[in-house]
């Protein structure tokens, strides 16, 4: 893994500084410069010839470009609402998080294909109120045509969330858990898993019923990179388990499977990128309250490509971070 960090976001000018072609130019910027081309005179003949060839190469192009455009996801994590939207916990309004990451989602230039919501969704308890008022707060998101995809975390209830939240708790194969195969977007294969094992208690199981379901899936498939989303974080070492249980037992399945690329996972409300035997570990910012609070809260923009994943930290409050850009080569 390596990581690229910039000082400011990253631009997208609509007006280009041809100055900037003997300088350095931000990351990303060349993704959106057209070089200009001189054209020599030429006969109406030559002209139309030329216009109907250039006509179809550049059709073909704009073709070609659709299909290496990378896929682009919106990544959300422990966004904790409580019914009561003046809910404060650890110095921050949640609901006011959450309420300026999803304008900033709806309002930007490039629409994500969707959104994911890594669990702990809910406050502490995964009350009914909590996702009543959860769900006027992402309402924005489908009134743009978003389609937002829900994890479970420890602080969730899956009845309740299946009861209140039913547009978003539809289409898992299984009963006893809430995991998804989602739609096939480009370049790969994502699924959500369930870990919520007991509510409002910290560690999290996956199961060997949802397990099985994983490897068949992912058997399934394997024309596309794969892409794993789960609410806690894999833990490999240590007596005081927090995380997922049955860690082992998931990367036994993941591991050899050389078309899975990456893990993504909220839980420890501290965002990092780390590996294991090749596999990204991506773990993400929380929307609500970091635990330690020089880290950053807010959300990550995913570009997913066939052989990368390009990620963006869109941090809340100024946070000296945001913007900062990583660049994930897929394992081969
Ligand atoms: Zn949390």
């Amino acid at each position: 893994m390596w990581a690229r960090q910039l000082s400011g976001r990253q631009t997208r000018s609509s007006s280009f500084d041809f100055n900037s072609i003997l300088t350095p130019v931000p990351y990303g910027v060349w993704d959106y410069i057209a070089m200009p081309f001189i054209l020599p005179p030429l006969s109406r003949r030559q002209f139309l010839a030329t216009s109907a060839g250039l006509a179809a190469s550049l059709a073909a192009c704009a073709q070609a470009r659709a299909a290496d455009k990378p896929g682009y996801v919106a990544l959300l994590a422990d966004t904790h609402i409580a019914a009561d939207k003046a809910a404060v916990s650890r110095d921050v309004n949640m609901t006011k998080h959450l309420t300026a990451v999803v304008e900033q989602i709806v309002k930007a230039s490039e629409p994500p294909d969707f959104a994911i919501l890594h669990g702990d969704a809910a406050f502490l308890k995964g009350e009914a109120g909590d996702y009543k008022t959860l769900g006027e707060l992402l309402a924005p998101l489908g009134h743009s045509g978003l389609a937002t995809y829900m994890l479970l975390g420890n602080h969730d209830d899956r009845d309740q969330f299946r009861a209140g939240l039913k547009q978003y708790s539809g289409g898992s194969a299984l009963e006893a858990k809430h995991s998804l195969y989602l739609k096939e977007f480009p370049h790969a294969h994502w699924y959500t898993l369930d870990s919520l094992d007991k509510v409002n208690v910290t560690p999290g199981k996956l199961g060997e019923e949802q397990l099985a379901w994983l490897a068949k899936q992912l058997d399934e498939r394997t024309d596309k990179p794969a892409i794993v989303s789960v609410h806690h974080h894999p833990q490999f070492t240590g007596d005081k388990i927090g995380g997922i249980t049955d860690t082992k037992a998931l990367f036994d399945v993941l591991v050899p499977r050389k078309h899975v690329k990456a893990v993504l996972f909220g839980h420890t409300h501290a965002w990092s990128i780390v590996q294991h035997e090749g596999i990204h570990l991506i773990n993400l910012p929380p929307v609500g309250y970091p635990f330690d609070k020089a880290k950053p809260s807010g959300w990550v923009e995913a570009r997913v490509s066939p052989d990368k994943m390009q990620l963006t930290l869109r941090a809340l409050n100024g946070h000296k971070q945001g913007g900062e850009q990583h660049e994930l080569a897929f394992r081969t």
